[in-house]
C-alpha cells in the first residue's frame, strides 16, 4: 500500500529533518512522485461554500415585495371567484420566477467561471527546475518559491528566507506583518509565533522565501478551522441597488394610489365593487415594475461575461459601473503599455560602448565591436532570479522578463555558468530600486548589485559620476530601460547594507528595449477620444518614460514629474499639477496613492493599475482598481476590482467600453419599463376618473403585462454597444436614476400612449364597433406602441433610423416575434377570445394600429433629435 507522507510539528524541527521525513530534497520532487502524491493526498483545495440548491433558489425568486403584492392580489381575486384573472396573475408571478431562476443560474455560473479564471498559481521546483503550476496541484514535499505579494499556497516549513514577513490576519487576526526565519521554534509555540512556518492563505508582504510544503488542502491550518472560501457574491451594483430601493417605494405609492382609485370608483363613480376591484388590481400589476430586478441582474451578468471575453475579469460587481464612468486612467508602463518582452540592445562599460543584436530570449546574437564583457555578463547572470528554458523550439522565461533578457545577454557574451551558490540576497524592491546578491563561484565570494543607475552609481567608488549619469540619460532618451551593474569582493555569509554604500566597483550599464504594444497605442487614442485622460505612472527613469509616452501617444508626454518632484509638492500644488501632467517617473507605490487622492480631489473618477503588494492601498482607493493577471501579485489582485487576464492596456479600454455599454443597457431597461408601465396603467386610471367605459379590461391589462414585461424588457439586457459610445465624454459619477430627462420621457411617452389608445378606442366606438372589439383594438395598440418604444430605446444616444438599428439583435427579434404571435393568438383564436373577451380585428384596422405605432415612433424620435441637437450645440458653446 502507498503511504501518505505526513509530519508532526514541523515548526519545531530542523529544516533538514523535515525534508527527510517528507522524503523530499531541496531540488524538488520529480514530476512522477508529485503525481503519485497528488493521487494520494488529493488536490490542494479548500472546501467551498456549498451553493444553494435549485429548490431554494427557485423559492427565493418569490421573496420580493413586488411579488408578495401580486400573490395577495391573486388570492383576493380567487375569493371573488374571478378565476381567469387569478390565473393570469399567477402566470405573471410564475413567469417572473422561472425567468429569474434560469437567468440567475446562468449569472452564478458565469461568476463561478470567472472565479476559476483567477485560480492561484504557485512557483515550484520540480525535477530540479523552476516552474509554475496550478495551486491545486501542490503536494506535501514540494519546494515552493515565494516573493513579496504572493499568497502562500499551502502550509510551508521555511527552508530559506530573506527579509521575509507575512500578514496572517485571516488566521491569527493579527494585521501587523510577522517576520519569519528558518530556525526551529518551541513545539508549544502558538500559531502566530511559529516563525519558521508560512500558512496557507496568508500574504507575503516583503522578502523572498523557499518553503517545503508540509500540508495541503483541508490538512492546512486554514482548512482545519473550516474557514470557507468567499461565498457567492450577490449580483448588484450601486445603480441596481438604487433601483431596487426606488422600486420598493414606487410599489408602495402605487398601492396607495390603487386604494384611492378603488375608493373613488366605488363611492364616487358608483361602479360595481367586484369589477372595480379587478380593475384596480390590473392597474397595480401593470404599474409595478416586478420584472425590473430580474432584468437588471441579467444585464449585469451579460456585462460580466462580455468583459471576461475582452480579458477583463470583474472581481467586484460595482466595478462594472465604475469602470464605465472613469475620466482618467493611471497606468503602469512595463507590460501594460509595453510588451514586457525585453532584449538587451546596448551595453556600456569603462572600455567602450557595445551594440547587441538578437531577438527574444534566445541566447543568439552578436556583440559589436568585440570586447570583454565577461564581468558585466557574470553580474547580469548572478544577480538574477529568472530562468530560461527552451520549449518547443522557443526560448521562454520563468520569472521577470527583464532578468530573462539579462540571462540571454550573459549567454551572448559567452558567460559560462558553473555551479554558483547563493549565500544572501537583498531582493529588488521598487522603493530602493536595486537588487544585491552574495554568491560563491569557483571559490570566490562576490557581491553583485544591479539597479537603477542613479541608485547604483552612488554606491560605486572611483568613477566619473557626471559622465556616467549623462551616459545613462542618453540611453534613456532613446527609450531604453537602463540598469547599472556593480560588484565587490565579500568576506562573510551575509550582505551588510553598509558594505554597499561607496564600496562597489562599477562594471557598466545595460540598455533594454521594451517596445510599445501596438494595440495599446490604438487604445490610448480611443480613450482620449472618449474624454478619458491617460497617465503613465512608472518606476522607470524619466527619460525612458518620456520617450515611451511620446511613442504611445499620451496627450502631454514632454512634462515629467518624478517621485522626488512629487515629494516636494504639497497637496494644493499637487492638485494643480496632477491634472495636466501625464508622465510620472521614478515613483514608488506610495506616490500612486497620493496621485489617486489628488485626482479624485479634482473631481475626477480614477482607474488605477497595479501589480505589487505595495500597490494595494492605491488600488483600493481608486474608483476602479485594476490588477495585472499575469505579473500581478496576489495581494494586488485581492485589492483590485478588475483583473486583466493579459496585462494589456487595450483591455482596460475594452472594459471601459463594456462598462459604458452595461450602464447604458441598465438605463435602457429602466427607460423602457417606467414609461411603459405608466402608460399602461394611466389608460385605465383615466377612464375610471373620467367615468368612461374602460378601453381595456382588467384581465387584458394583466395579460399585456404578462407577455411584455419580462420579454421585451429582457431584450435590452443583450443590447450591443452603441456606435458613438467611445466618442462621448464620461458620465458624471453622481448621476441620479431619475434624471430630468428620464422624468420628461416618462411623461411624454405616457401621454402619447393615452392619446393613441383613447384615439383608437373612440374611433372604434364612433364607427359603431361593439365594445369588445374596441377594447381588443385598444389592447393591441398598447402592445404595438411598446414594441415601437423598444426600438426607440435601443438607441438613446444616436438615431434609431439606421439600418443597424432596424436590423436589431437576434434577441430583439425573437421577443418581438413571440409577442406578436401571442397577440395574434388572443385576437383571433376563439377559445382565447372567450377567456380574454376579445374579438377578431379587421385587417384594415390592424394596419391602422400599426400605423399608429409608426406615428408614435416618429414623434418620439423627432423629439430626441431636437433634444440631442440642443445638447450638442450647448456643449459646443460651453467648449
Ligand atoms: P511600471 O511597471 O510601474 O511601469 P517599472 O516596472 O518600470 O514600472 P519598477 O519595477 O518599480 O518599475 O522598477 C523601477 C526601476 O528599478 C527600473 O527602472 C530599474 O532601473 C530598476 N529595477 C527594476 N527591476 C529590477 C530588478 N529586478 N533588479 C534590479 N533593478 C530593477
Amino acid at each position: 500500500m502507498r503511504s501518505a507522507v505526513s509530519l508532526e510539528n514541523p515548526h519545531s524541527r530542523p529544516a533538514e529533518d523535515c525534508l527527510a521525513s517528507l522524503d523530499a530534497c531541496p531540488r524538488g520532487l520529480t514530476s512522477q512522485e508529485a503525481a503519485r502524491r497528488l493521487d494520494l493526498h488529493g488536490p490542494n483545495r479548500l472546501p467551498e461554500a456549498r451553493p444553494r440548491g435549485p429548490v431554494m433558489r427557485f423559492l427565493a425568486q418569490f421573496h420580493n415585495v413586488l411579488i408578495y403584492v401580486l400573490i395577495v392580489a391573486a388570492v383576493v381575486t380567487g375569493v371573488l371567484e374571478h378565476w381567469v384573472d387569478m390565473g393570469v396573475i399567477l402566470a405573471v408571478v410564475l413567469a417572473n420566477a422561472v425567468i429569474g431562476f434560469i437567468q440567475e443560474g446562468r449569472a452564478e455560473a458565469a461568476m463561478a467561471a470567472i472565479r476559476g479564471m483567477l485560480a492561484p498559481h504557485a512557483t515550484v521546483l520540480r525535477d530540479g527546475v523552476r516552474q509554475t503550476v496550478d495551486g491545486a496541484a501542490l503536494v506535501p514535499g514540494d519546494i515552493v518559491l515565494l516573493e513579496a505579494g504572493d499568497k502562500v499556497p499551502a502550509d510551508l516549513r521555511l527552508l530559506g528566507a530573506h527579509g521575509l514577513a507575512a500578514q496572517e490576519a485571516i488566521l491569527t487576526g493579527e494585521s501587523v506583518p510577522v517576520a519569519k526565519e528558518t530556525g526551529p521554534v518551541a513545539p508549544e509555540a502558538a500559531l502566530g509565533d511559529r516563525r519558521s512556518m508560512l500558512w496557507s492563505g496568508t500574504l507575503v508582504t516583503s522578502g523572498t522565501a523557499t518553503g517545503l510544503v508540509v500540508a495541503t488542502g483541508r490538512a492546512t491550518e486554514i482548512g482545519r478551522i473550516g474557514k470557507l472560501l468567499a461565498g457567492v457574491e450577490t449580483l448588484t451594483t450601486p445603480l441596481v441597488a438604487q433601483m431596487d430601493h426606488f422600486a420598493r417605494w414606487l410599489s408602495f405609492l402605487i398601492l396607495i394610489a390603487a386604494a384611492l382609485l378603488l375608493f373613488y370608483g366605488y363611492f364616487v363613480g358608483h361602479r360595481d365593487f367586484g369589477e372595480m376591484f379587478m380593475v384596480v388590481v390590473g392597474v397595480a400589476v401593470a404599474a409595478i415594475p416586478e420584472g425590473l430586478p430580474a432584468v437588471m441582474t441579467i444585464t449585469l451578468a451579460v456585462g460580466v461575461q462580455a468583459m471576461a471575453r475582452r480579458n477583463a475579469i470583474v472581481r467586484r460587481l460595482p466595478a462594472i459601473e465604475a469602470i464605465g464612468s472613469v475620466s482618467v486612467i493611471c497606468t503602469d508602463k512595463t507590460g501594460t503599455l509595453t510588451r514586457n518582452e525585453m532584449v538587451v540592445a546596448a551595453a556600456e562599460t569603462p572600455e567602450g560602448a557595445f551594440a547587441i543584436s538578437g531577438e527574444g530570449y534566445a541566447p543568439e546574437g552578436r556583440i559589436t565591436p568585440e570586447g570583454d564583457l565577461a564581468r558585466l555578463a557574470r553580474a547580469a547572470r548572478l544577480c538574477n532570479d529568472a530562468a530560461l528554458a527552451l520549449r518547443d523550439g522557443m526560448w521562454l522565461v520563468e520569472g521577470d522578463p527583464m532578468e530573462g533578457a539579462l540571462l540571454a545577454f550573459a549567454r551572448k557574451a559567452a558567460d559560462a555558468a558553473p555551479g554558483a551558490v547563493r549565500h544572501d540576497v537583498i531582493p529588488f524592491d521598487s522603493r530602493h530600486r536595486f537588487m544585491a546578491v552574495l554568491t560563491e563561484e569557483d571559490g570566490a565570494r562576490l557581491i553583485h548589485v544591479k539597479g537603477a543607475p542613479e541608485r547604483v552609481l552612488r554606491m560605486c567608488k572611483g568613477i566619473a559620476l557626471d559622465h556616467w549619469h549623462a551616459r545613462a540619460e542618453a540611453m534613456a532618451h532613446q527609450g531604453l530601460r537602463v540598469l547599472a551593474l556593480a560588484e565587490r569582493p565579500a568576506t562573510g555569509d551575509a550582505i551588510d547594507p553598509r558594505d554597499l554604500e561607496g564600496g562597489l566597483e562599477f562594471l557598466g550599464l545595460v540598455g533594454l528595449i521594451d517596445p510599445p504594444r501596438p494595440e495599446a497605442i490604438a487604445a490610448v487614442s480611443d480613450c482620449l477620444a472618449a474624454g478619458i485622460r491617460v497617465k503613465m505612472i512608472t518606476g522607470d527613469h524619466a527619460g525612458t518614460a518620456a520617450a515611451i509616452a511620446a511613442r504611445i501617444g499620451l496627450a502631454n508626454p514632454s512634462r515629467v514629474l518624478t517621485g522626488a518632484d512629487l515629494d516636494r509638492l504639497d497637496e494644493a500644488q499637487l492638485a494643480l499639477e496632477v491634472v495636466s501632467v501625464d508622465v510620472f517617473a521614478r515613483t514608488s507605490p506610495e506616490h500612486k496613492l497620493r496621485l489617486v487622492t489628488a485626482l479624485q480631489a479634482s473631481g475626477l473618477s480614477v482607474a488605477m493599475t497595479g501589480d505589487g503588494v505595495n500597490d494595494a492601498p492605491a488600488l483600493k482607493r481608486a474608483d476602479a482598481g485594476i490588477a495585472m493577471g499575469r505579473k500581478g501579485s496576489e495581494a494586488a489582485k485581492e485589492a483590485a476590482d478588475l483583473v486583466l487576464a493579459d496585462d494589456n492596456f487595450a483591455s482596460i479600454a475594452a472594459a471601459v467600453r463594456e462598462g459604458r455599454t452595461v450602464y447604458d443597457n441598465l438605463r435602457k431597461v429602466i427607460s423602457w419599463t417606467l414609461p411603459t408601465n405608466a402608460g399602461e396603467s394611466l389608460v385605465v386610471v383615466l377612464a375610471v376618473l373620467a367615468g368612461l367605459s374602460l378601453p381595456v379590461t382588467a384581465v387584458q391589462i394583466l395579460w399585456i403585462n404578462l407577455i411584455t414585461a419580462v420579454t421585451l424588457g429582457l431584450a435590452l439586457a443583450f443590447e450591443p454597444t452603441e456606435a458613438g459610445t467611445m466618442s462621448r465624454p464620461p458620465r458624471r459619477r453622481d448621476m441620479p436614476i431619475l434624471t430630468s430627462g428620464l422624468v420628461w420621457h416618462v411623461v411624454l411617452v405616457a401621454f402619447l400612449f393615452l392619446a393613441a389608445v383613447f384615439g383608437i378606442f373612440s374611433y372604434a366606438i364612433d364607427r359603431g364597433y361593439p365594445l369588445a372589439l374596441a377594447q381588443t383594438m385598444a389592447m393591441n395598440t398598447l402592445v404595438v406602441l411598446e414594441i415601437f418604444h423598444l426600438f426607440f430605446i435601443r438607441n438613446i444616444h444616436g438615431t434609431s433610423l439606421t439600418w443597424a438599428a432596424v436590423r436589431g439583435t437576434r434577441v430583439v427579434w425573437i421577443v418581438v416575434v413571440a409577442v406578436t404571435a401571442a397577440q395574434l393568438a388572443v385576437t383571433y383564436l376563439p377559445f382565447l377570445q372567450r377567456i380574454l373577451g376579445t374579438e377578431a380585428v379587421p385587417i384594415a384596422d390592424g394596419l391602422l394600429i400599426i400605423a399608429m405605432g409608426a406615428v408614435f415612433f416618429a414623434l418620439i424620435e423627432i423629439e430626441k433629435q431636437i433634444r440631442l441637437g440642443l445638447t450638442r450645440s450647448d456643449s459646443r458653446r460651453t467648449a
